[in-house]
C-alpha cells in the first residue's frame, strides 16, 4: 500500500521520504513505508527511537517537517530489516528465477501464539511467512498476497471461488506456480474444489500448511514451504496438497488434490494419497521424483476458471441405527443433494427397522440425487455384490460414488449441481472423471501410502 495522495503530495513539497527522520509535533522518528495488508494510507507511520512504529492519522492540521536529530543506528538497522522485502525484490527481478505467487489464506501456518490467551491465531501475513523462510527467494522470485486470515474449517465455496478466481490470475499475470498456504484441517476440501474450479489447468497450484505453527521449534512450516515452492516450479500441472511425507524432516509428498486426506489429527505426516499414488516426492533440496503414471503436464495455455457452484449439498453418514429421517429433513430445508457416506462396499441400514431404502428412494423421486461413498475410504463402493446393495443401487437408484473421498464427492457434487439439475446429467456428471477424482485402477499398495 503506498499513502494516500495529500500525503505523498505533502511529503514530495516537503523533500521528505521514506526512510528519513521527520518531526509530527511531540512525535520524532523514522518515516516508514504505509504498510501493506494492514493499516489506512491516511496514516504516517514513524519508528520511535524505542522501536515502536506509530501511526498518526494525516490532517490538513499536521505539521510534519525534517529533523535534524541523527537516527539511532540501531533503528536504521531496524528500518533495513523492516523494509527488505522491497529491496529484495528488485534484486531477484533482476536475476531470472522463476515467478511463484504464494497466497496465503490463513491455517497454522499463518499462526503464531497469542500470549494474551495462550491459543494459537492466525496472523500471518504471506510476507511473514516468507521472511521467516528467506531460503524461499533462493529457489523462486516469490510474489506474496494475503487473501485472508481464516481458519479452514471456516470456509465455504465462496472462499474456493474466491481463491480459484485469484489463482488464476496470478498464473495469468506470469506466475510459474501457485502455492497457497492454508488451515490443514479442512485443506484436502479445498483442494478438491480448486481441482474443479480450474479446469485444464496449465501450471502446478500446490496447497501447503502446518500442523505446528511457525513460532515453534518442533515447525514442519518451513520445510513445507520448501517443498511446496519447488512443486510449483515443476512440470506436474495439477492442484496436489504437499506436505511432510514422514515424521521427520526429509522430505514431502505432493498429492492430487481430488485424492487427498488429512489421516491424523496432529502428526507432521498427516496427508496421504487416497487410492493413489502420490503426483511426486519433493525434497527440500529441489529433487522432484514423479511417483504417478496419471499426471497432467505444464502448458502453455491460459488458465480458466469454472466457479459455479450449488452450496445446498449435505454430507451425512449412515451407520447401524442411525436416523434415515435425516434425508427428509435436508429435503424440506431445500437441500439440492446428498452424499452418504455409507459402509464398505456402500451398504446403508437395509433391511433393518430404520431402513434407509424408502427415504433414498424418495429424494431422487423428487429430484433430490443421493450418492453414496465408504466410510472406508479405501477401495470402492460397488452396486452389485450383495442384495442390501442392488436394492440400494437399482432399487432406489442411488448413485454410486466409485473411489471418490467423500469430501472430494461433497465438493464436486457442488460444483456438478451448479452446471446440470436433471438427475440423468448429474448421474453421468459424478461419474465422469475430470480432476483425477475417479481411479479405474486401485493397487494394493495405494492402501496407507
Ligand atoms: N483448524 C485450523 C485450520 O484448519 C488450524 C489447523 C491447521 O492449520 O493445521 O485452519
Amino acid at each position: 500500500m503506498t499513502y494516500s495522495k495529500k500525503i505523498t503530495a505533502t511529503l514530495k513539497q516537503k523533500g521528505l521520504k521514506e526512510g528519513q527522520r521527520i518531526k509530527i509535533g511531540v512525535y520524532e522518528g523514522l518515516l516508514m513505508p504505509s504498510p501493506e495488508i494492514t493499516g489506512s494510507p491516511d496514516y504516517l507511520i514513524i519508528k520511535l527511537d524505542n522501536g515502536y512504529n506509530i501511526g498518526i492519522k494525516y490532517t490538513s492540521k499536521t505539521k510534519l517537517e525534517k529533523s535534524n536529530t541523527p537516527e539511532p543506528e540501531a533503528i536504521k538497522q531496524e528500518y533495513l530489516y523492516e523494509t527488505m522485502d522491497q529491496h529484495v525484490e528488485k534484486i531477484e527481478q533482476a536475476h531470472s528465477k522463476p515467478p511463484i505467487a504464494i497466497l496465503a489464506v490463513g491455517g497454522t501456518i499463518a499462526s503464531k501464539v497469542d500470549y494474551k490467551t495462550g491459543a494459537v491465531n492466525a496472523k500471518l501475513t504471506a510476507r511473514d511467512l516468507v521472511r521467516m523462510v528467506p531460503e524461499l527467494r533462493r529457489i523462486a522470485t516469490i510474489k506474496m498476497d494475503t487473501l485472508s486470515e481464516v481458519m479452514s474449517e471456516d470456509m465455504n465455496h465462496v472462499h474456493w471461488q474466491t481463491l480459484a478466481k485469484e489463482t488464476a490470475k496470478q498464473l495469468n499475470q506470469g506466475a510459474e506456480g501457485v502455492v497457497i498456504t492454508h488451515g490443514t484441517d479442512a485443506m484436502h476440501f479445498s483442494s478438491a474444489a480448486l481441482s474443479f474450479m480450474l479446469p485444464k489447468l496449465p501450471k502446478p497450484v500446490v496447497f501447503t500448511g502446518s500442523q505446528r505453527s511457525p513460532d515453534r521449534g518442533s515447525a514442519d512450516s518451513s520445510m513445507n514451504l520448501i517443498c511446496s515452492v519447488h512443486a510449483a516450479k515443476n512440470d506436474v500441472a495439477e492442484v496436489g496438497i504437499c506436505m511432510h511425507a514422514e515424521l521427520d524432516d526429509n522430505y514431502c509428498i505432493y498429492s492430487r488434490g481430488t485424492k487427498v486426506r488429512k489421516m491424523h489429527s496432529t502428526l507432521r505426516k498427516a496427508f496421504r494419497p487416497i487410492n493413489d499414488y502420490p503426483l511426486a516426492k519433493v525434497w527440500p533440496s529441489g529433487r522432484f521424483q514423479m511417483t504417478n503414471r496419471r499426471v497432467k503436464f505444464r502448458s502453455t495455455e491460459k488458465a480458466k476458471t469454472d466457479t459455479k457452484f450449488e452450496p445446498k449439498v449435505a454430507l451425512i453418514k449412515a451407520y447401524p441405527g442411525s436416523e434415515p429421517k435425516l434425508i427428509d429433513y435436508l429435503i424440506k430445508q431445500g437441500y439440492k443433494g446428498i452424499i452418504i457416506e455409507g459402509m464398505a462396499l456402500g451398504h446403508v441400514p437395509t433391511q433393518a427397522k430404520k431402513s434407509w431404502i424408502p427415504h433414498v428412494k424418495k429424494a431422487i423421486q423428487s429430484g433430490v440425487p443421493v450418492i453414496v461413498t465408504t466410510q472406508c475410504y479405501y477401495g470402492r463402493v460397488n452396486p452389485d455384490v450383495y442384495t442390501n446393495l442392488r436394492i440400494l443401487y437399482y432399487e432406489a437408484e442411488a448413485i454410486p460414488g466409485a473411489d471418490m473421498l467423500s469430501e472430494t464427492a461433497y465438493v464436486k457434487l457442488g460444483w456438478v449441481l451448479g452446471h446440470v439439475k436433471s438427475m440423468k446429467k448429474v448421474r453421468e456428471m459424478m461419474l465422469t472423471n475430470y480432476a483425477g477424482e475417479l481411479n479405474a485402477r486401485l493397487e494394493p499398495r495405494m492402501f496407507l501410502y
